[in-house]
């Protein structure tokens, strides 16, 4: 595992520090286990803006009701168990009309 963040964040600041032909040098440097990686100002920057633009496939923003950040992929709350957002609430609204169809019954 520490291999691989270091290798990530390794490859991250290769690929950036390529854009710049005299990147400066390093300002800070992340310490992964044994492996210790320099980072230079605009890698910095950019890592930055990275993580605090990632978006998690499984955020589906907040529940409207209890305001818990855990919505399943029925826009079930996991915290309170109510369906939040228009899309849940028609979600709820035709499972609960759903009647099997008369050979499975
Ligand atoms: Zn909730």
């Amino acid at each position: 595992m520490e291999e691989q963040v270091a290798a990530a964040l390794r490859q991250f600041a290769e690929r950036l520090d390529g854009y710049d032909p005299a990147p400066g040098p390093p300002v800070a440097s992340v310490r992964v286990g044994e492996q210790v990686v320099a980072l230079r100002a605009p890698v910095v920057k950019a890592l930055g803006e990275a993580l605090r633009a990632y978006q998690d496939p499984r955020d589906r923003g907040a529940c409207e009701h209890c305001g818990g950040p855990r919505l399943d992929d029925n826009f079930v709350c996991a915290d309170c168990g109510r369906p939040s957002g228009v899309f849940g609430q028609l979600l709820a609204e035709r499972a609960a009309r759903y009647e099997p169809p008369a050979e499975l019954a």
